[in-house]
């Protein structure tokens, strides 16, 4: 479909209708092209293809007509230019590292990131001599403190995981671009379909398509959004380097796609019916959730997001004895720490995501033994209450409880 059509539609019509150009085989879904290379017609249209003269598909590191399907729906729901799908959201993150960054230059970014962002950042872009400065996510002074004239990203995941801190992308947009950095937001946890943070300022967008964009736990990708002229930088990493999707996780992704507005409404109310219960429940001490009215930043999560995701930070009375026996009298949620899944999931982040910090570390990213991440699923809410209630009654028997 062309850009001016494209501006016409709502972000539920183009899920489901963006980026498909029908083949001659006329087909209604779209098709998957399981192939490495494309053929030519002569050496000289290989040659107008190779030199970049004529556009068209020479192998599918490059470029693959269901990739490419993906990313024009994905950019369409962003309201971006251009997007391009990487093997995974790890490699979305390497490789925007690589095409805007070199020795020398800085990284600003929130404390609470996933894990394997801060090792990524630490570990590796350490060796290539580029440095990162964690800040308190909300914190809008702390992130300008941090900037030196070597700063040119800011790096945030808003809301936050497991504590679901919000921070005003806007206003954060705007210290970046008058620092002469560019703003970088991983939107894993709302999907364009609950924020859209290139409206809001936002330079790039960044996925782990392997959550909520598939939505069913069934493969592993990501993808980077944002204008042209700065994906065309990003574009050169992944055919150089290679992290590149796979035509069939593309279609996979595709599918999800199509039905991502009704299930990120669906995660929303369950996780927004589950906060309020568990806050009512004597056993629980405290609930962490940008969509309650007591989050001390949900008038600003009201105003910047359309919904509040379905990550729920929840603290257990009785320290790690609580949160496990809690875990492990379930029968409903699944332990395992993937998220943006049908499937309720349910994880210890003291001893799991979060294990590698330090205990001062721990207490200062607020990861308490009493606190478990439920990632609230499609299954109907009384049976995840019942579910949860089972484990709350097993605390009776825990030291410290009631
Ligand atoms: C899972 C996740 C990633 C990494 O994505 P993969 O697809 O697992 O590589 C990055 N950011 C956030 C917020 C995530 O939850």
């Amino acid at each position: 479909m062309a850009d001016e059509i494209h501006e016409a539609l709502a972000l539920d019509t183009l899920a489901i209708r963006a980026g498909h150009e029908r083949t001659h085989e006329q087909e209604h879904g779209e098709p998957i092209f399981p192939t490495s290379s494309f053929v030519y017609d002569s050496a000289a249209e290989a040659a107008r293809k190779f030199s970049g003269e004529e556009p068209g598909n020479i192998y599918s590191r490059f470029t693959n007509p269901t990739v490419r399907t993906f990313e024009q729906r994905l950019a369409a729901l962003e309201g971006g230019e251009r997007c391009v799908a990487t093997s995974s959201g790890m490699a979305a993150i390497l490789s925007t590292a690589l095409a805007f960054l070199q020795a020398g230059d800085e990284i600003v970014a929130s404390r609470s990131l996933f894990g394997s962002t801060v090792s990524l950042f630490d570990k590796y872009l350490g060796k290539l001599g580029i440095v990162t400065h964690y800040v308190e996510l909300g914190d809008l002074d702390a992130w300008e403190a941090a900037i030196t004239p070597s700063t040119r990203l800011l790096f945030a995941e808003t809301p936050s995981n497991p504590l679901s801190e919000v921070v005003d992308i806007a206003a954060l947009a705007e210290i970046a671009h008058r620092h002469g950095a560019w703003l970088a937001i991983d939107n894993c946890f709302l999907t364009p379909a609950l924020q859209r943070p290139l409206d809001l300022g936002a330079d790039l967008v960044i996925h782990s398509a392997t959550k909520y964009l598939d939505g069913q736990g069934r493969a592993i990708g990501g993808a980077v959004v944002g204008s042209s002229e700065m994906l065309q930088e990003l574009v050169g990493v992944v055919r150089t380097c290679g992290p590149c999707m796979s035509p069939f996780n593309a279609w996979i992704f595709l599918k999800g796609l199509e039905t991502l507005s009704l299930r990120m409404k669906a995660h929303d109310e369950n996780a927004q019916a589950l906060a309020r219960w568990l806050e009512a429940q004597p056993e629980i001490a405290r609930v962490h959730y940008s969509g309650l009215e007591g989050h001390p930043q949900h008038a600003l999560a009201k105003r910047q997001q359309r919904g509040f995701g379905a990550v729920l930070g929840v603290e257990v009375k009785g320290g790690r004895d609580g949160a496990w026996t809690l875990i492990d009298n379930s029968r409903l949620m699944s332990i395992t720490g993937n998220l943006g899944d049908v499937k309720t999931t349910v994880t210890h982040p003291a001893t799991t995501t979060h294990a590698r910090l330090s205990d001062a570390q721990k207490a200062a990213a607020g990861i308490s033994e009493g606190l478990i991440r439920i990632a609230v699923g499609l299954e109907a809410l009384d049976d995840l209450k019942r579910d949860i209630r089972r484990g709350l009654d097993r605390l009776a028997d825990v030291p410290g409880i009631r």
